[in-house]
Parts: C-alpha cells; structure tokens; sequence
C-alpha cells in the first residue's frame, strides 16, 4: 500500500502520531478538526498550534492541495468541471452540480482506469496510480472553498475505479462521514462500480450506509462483455447476487446504471431482458444516454427508444428515472476533459 500522508490518517492515528512527535494526544486531536473539519489547506492558519509544531509539521508532513488548472461552467445549468492539478503532476477532473436537493460533487478516486469500458473515455490511457484518501476528501473540500457552498451530496463516479482503490475509498468514506470532519451522511454517498464481486461483498460487510451503484449496461454476459472487459471476468450470475448480498446486509437498494448506446443495448428485447434479469433484485435502474467521446464508434440512443425503454421496465415494475444529463455543453463524459489536458501537453 502507498504511504499514507498526514490529512488520510483517522484521528485515533493521529493522536499516534502526535506522541511520536513528542506531542500531547489532543493535539492529533485539533489537528484533526482544522484538517477535516475546517478543512484548512495549511499549518499557518492552525492557530492553537504551537509555533514549533507547525513548523516542524511544515517540514516533515506537507499537505496536499489540488492547484485549479482549469474550470470550465456550463451556461445551461451552471455544473462546473475542474481540472485539478496533484503535488505530482498528475491531473484529475471533478464536477459540481446543483440541483433542488442540494449540491453534489462527482469525484475522482484514481488517475486513469484499468477497467477498460469501451465508451469511457478515462480507461484510454491505463491507470496510472491510484489516489490517497487525502487527495478523494480535497475534492470535495477545495470544491466547497472555491464555491463557498456547502456539498451535501458526494458520487464517487469520476475517473477511476473506486473499488480498485478499496482501502483508501474506505478510508475517505469515513473521514468525509465522521461528525468530526464534514459530517456529511453516509446515505449522501454513492459509489459507483463496474462490477468487482469481491469487493462488493466486501463493501457489505463494511457497516456503512452508503449507495451502492453498478454499472451494469447489458442485460446478458454476452453484450457486457462487448461493453466492459470485467465482465469476462466475473458474470452476471456473480455480480447480481452480490448486489443482492449488499442489498439485504445493509438495506440500501442497489442503483443499477444502464448507459443506452444506439443500437447495442437499447432495443425493446434489451429492455425485456433487463426487467426479467432484475425481477427480484429491489433495485433501481438510472439509464443514462451515452455520452458520445470522439476515440470510439458508439452514438448516444435516440430519445425515443430511451423513452420506450423506460416505459417497457416500468410496465414490468422495474423502478427506473432518465438521468438528467448535466453539463452538456462542456465536456461532459468522464475523463473528457484531462484527456484533452493530456493530449495538448503531448503535442508539446
Ligand atoms: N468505475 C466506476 C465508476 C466510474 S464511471 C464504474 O464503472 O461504475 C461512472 C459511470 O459512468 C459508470 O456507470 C460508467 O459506465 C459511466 N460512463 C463512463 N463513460 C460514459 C460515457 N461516455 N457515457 C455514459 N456513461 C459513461
């Protein structure tokens, strides 16, 4: 596992890390309240800290911070994409959104993607590394501080696959939940997966309110595959009763996330097969028009077959919404935007 830096640590941690340091426990205990809860980008504005250990902390534990490269603001409903720089160099994307229910930010938790989804447009490049609790919790933190809102809703359906990164997607869940940090419930979390059965049974077990949501795309093996490489890996007759599992363990209904490309999955027998696949599975099902990236083939479905398609699950009384597409006019589908970062640096 990486090294984990000083703003991933759990407060009981850094209570630790305070003896080691020669330093009385409650002060891991203040450190705790400016890094999450106040969200303080530095040791200067950490005033009931002695001068000494700010300056020691200075130089023995530098904090992240994500440097803004680009933020670009839809005119049509206001959604922001920001283009986040790491203390690396690495770039990443997350987006803010307003709706009547509160404001939501999509989040990344990697840089880059192995999974390999053929319409996403953040598996071209492979992964590069995973991110730290820090570096997921700082999106959400800086986004609150450059837009002085508060975020009541968090998606974990950037770039990257979250449960890949299992331990440091843990590691934020409970910061960013814990009445000590933001305080930001648990039932506000969703966390989206293309399917990864063993970590899905173990996200179960975790005692966490959170949503689970899976990319599921394909009502049978052999379409999924064409769609999603993992799919070769673990089936449909897995990844179902494991979103099952999850469901009965904690109680939260499963979302189940149904990109409709034309031609390839959005047909009436598609939609058939889907209410039969999901009959007992209390899920809910979001389809989302595929977001159209210029690397591959695949068109967005018309509106009419989407409508069509909602209309054939809810008369099978499959629970099912459009998702309403933000943001359209930047560059919405995800990784989008620091692909197109990416490719400018590389013609340089
Ligand atoms: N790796 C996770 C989370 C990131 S992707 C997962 O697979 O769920 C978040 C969601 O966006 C997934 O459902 C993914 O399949 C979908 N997605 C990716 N690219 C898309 C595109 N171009 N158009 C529509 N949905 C897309």
């Amino acid at each position: 596992m990486e090294q984990l830096d000083i703003k991933s640590l759990y407060e009981e941690e850094l209570k630790e890390k305070m003896i080691s340091l020669g330093e009385k426990p409650f002060k891991g205990k203040q450190l705790y309240q400016w890094l999450h809860q106040k969200a303080a980008g530095s040791y200067e504005k950490m005033t009931n800290l002695s001068e000494g250990l700010r300056k020691k902390l200075t130089e023995q534990e530098p904090l992240t911070h994500l440097e803004v490269v680009e933020v670009q603001t839809s005119k049509i409903d206001g959604t922001q994409k920001y283009l986040f720089q790491l203390a690396d160099g690495n770039v990443i994307e997350s987006v803010w959104m307003q709706y009547k229910h509160g404001n939501s930010v999509c989040i990344s938790s990697q840089v880059g993607c192995r999974m390999g989804c053929r319409f996403c447009a953040s598996t071209i490049g492979g992964l590069t590394r995973n991110l730290l609790p820090s570096e997921m919790l700082d999106q959400v933190y800086r986004i609150q501080e450059l837009t002085g809102e508060r975020v009541s809703n968090v998606v974990v359906m950037g770039t990257g696959e979250p449960l890949d990164n299992y331990d440091n997607l843990i590691r934020f869940i409970r910061i960013l939940s814990d009445e000590k940090g933001q305080n930001i419930s648990q039932r506000n979390l969703t966390v989206s997966t293309c399917g990864l059965v063993p970590r899905i049974r173990q996200l179960a077990e975790e005692d966490l309110t959170i949503t689970l949501a899976l990319s599921l795309h394909a009502p049978n093996d052999e379409k999924r595959k064409e769609l999603m490489p993992i799919a070769y890996k673990y089936s449909l007759s897995e990844v179902l009763p494991a979103c099952k599992y999850y469901f009965e363990k904690t109680g939260r209904r499963v979302t189940f996330e149904y990109s409709l490309v034309k031609d390839e999955n959005d047909t009436p027998e598609h939609a058939y097969k889907l209410a039969e696949l999901l009959k007992n599975m209390h899920g809910h099902v979001n389809l989302i028009p595929v977001n159209p990236i210029k690397e591959r083939k695949y068109c967005r479905s018309l509106n009419d077959s989407v409508e069509k398609f909602k209309y054939i699950l809810e008369k099978k009384d499959i629970n099912v919404t459009i998702r309403r597409s933000m943001g359209r006019d930047i560059d919405a589908a995800c990784g989008q935007l620091r692909r197109k970062y990416e490719e400018a640096k590389d013609t340089f």
